[in-house]
């Protein structure tokens, strides 16, 4: 078993890809009320937007990234992916949410699922989204005009999993990075983080043997970063990784959180990143969001890359 100071205590990022920047600013702020956060450019391919969202600061848990490739292909939702990303409500809005939805022309699909109401649609790209009533949730709102503040996101519920078989992707979660198993329904395996305060908490595998195999593009999950509290942390993670033979990469800067990199015995790549130094590392809390902004290294290349990519109206 992992020792409690090495174990996950949430999800801190969840990265997917769009094929409109603008149609994408334009749900998440517009629609569901998050804050963008950082605008900036993919550090592997500076032609092309990267875009956070968060709450005010864009507090682990309540990222969720976005790679702009415009005019990509749309992607095929299917095991071994992050099939559903899930956000966190307090219960008492999930009319409220299904009201906005469908005035927006959204028709959400509702269930109930471990004894709270879910609310599932997609986004623009056709990224399959939750909002999930719970009782207290942890995260703090951003309460941006269209939503009032007892209404708002409050970070991320969880992810959802689809594997064909979820046996050795329960293994690494439990036995390596310290999550919980909460039970089942069904096909619905639950996972939860083993320390933090349940706080996007939430890993739940799909066991689906049969299911039609995804395909990476527009509206699909890139991959999911969990949350570690430092770099030293980090280093820990990265030996316990290479240990487990997990082909773990070396760190990262990502200039708003270091990362490692690896893919779980699914299929689909994990993250693990470090808390900070985050958004406010090159802007104020005030700025977050206002201007594109890039790393040191691509600067000298500003003119170069505001040429390339599509002009965008920020919220
Ligand atoms: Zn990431």
């Amino acid at each position: 078993m992992p020792n409690p100071s090495q174990s996950i205590p949430g999800i801190h990022h969840v990265t997917a890809i769009t094929a409109d920047a603008q149609k994408n600013i334009d749900f998440y702020c517009g629609i569901l009320g998050l804050r963008l956060v950082k605008l900036t450019v993919n550090f592997d391919d500076p032609g092309s937007y990267h875009l956070y969202y968060g709450d005010e600061l864009g507090r682990p848990g309540t990222i969720l990234t976005f790679f702009a490739w415009a005019g990509a292909y749309r992607g095929k939702i299917g095991p071994p992916q992050v099939t559903a990303t899930a956000f966190a409500v307090p219960s008492t809005a999930l009319d409220f949410w299904s009201r906005r939805l469908k005035e927006k022309s959204i028709q959400p699909q509702a269930a109930d699922r471990f004894g709270e109401r879910v609310l599932a649609f997609t986004d623009p790209d056709g990224m399959p989204l939750e909002i999930i009533g719970t009782p207290n949730p942890k995260g703090q709102p951003w309460s941006s005009l269209p939503i009032p503040a007892d209404h708002a996101i409050r970070g991320f519920h969880g992810i959802t999993i689809s594997e064909e078989g979820y046996e050795n992707t329960a293994k690494l979660l439990t036995d390596i990075m310290g999550f919980k198993s909460d039970g089942n329904e069904q096909n619905r395996f639950r996972y939860c983080a083993g320390s933090g305060d349940g706080f996007a908490s939430t890993v739940d595998l799909l066991c689906v043997p049969d299911g039609r195999h995804g395909a990476m593009g527009a509206g699909v999950v890139h991959h999911v970063a969990f949350r570690t509290k430092d770099d030293a942390q980090q280093a820990v993670w990265h030996k316990t990784l290479a240990t487990e033979r997990l082909n773990v990469s070396p760190v990262m800067d990502r200039t708003y959180f270091h990362s490692i990199y690896y893919r779980e015995p699914g299929g689909v790549l994990f993250e693990i990143a470090t808390d900070g130094p985050g958004f406010t590392a090159d802007q104020t809390a005030a700025e977050l969001g206002k201007k594109l902004m890039l790393p040191p290294w691509l600067e000298s290349h500003r003119a170069e890359i505001e040429r390339v990519v599509p002009p965008v109206h920020l919220p």
